[in-house]
């Protein structure tokens, strides 16, 4: 699987309608903030830094099969 975290964050700033507000939390230093899921674009993984601590987060986003609605995960790069 190849990341392409820059690009992602640099294209997926701008607010739409089809674009969901998850809360979540630094899986390093467990400080909260919301991500921005892009509904239209389905599942992805990038790599978003942590505005706090400035780790790598992975951010993994699936469909869920049940509901249909996108759900993000975080993992530590270094796990
Ligand atoms: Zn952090």
């Amino acid at each position: 699987m190849s990341y392409d975290g820059h690009a992602a964050a640099a294209a997926g700033r701008s607010i739409l309608e089809d674009m969901e507000t998850e809360r979540l939390s630094c899986p390093y230093c467990g400080e909260p903030f919301e991500l921005l899921v892009d509904d239209s674009a389905g599942a992805q993984a990038y790599i978003e830094d942590c505005a706090v601590c400035c780790k790598p987060i992975e951010v993994d986003i699936r469909r869920r099969r049940s509901d249909d609605t996108l759900e993000a995960t975080l993992h530590r790069d270094d796990d």
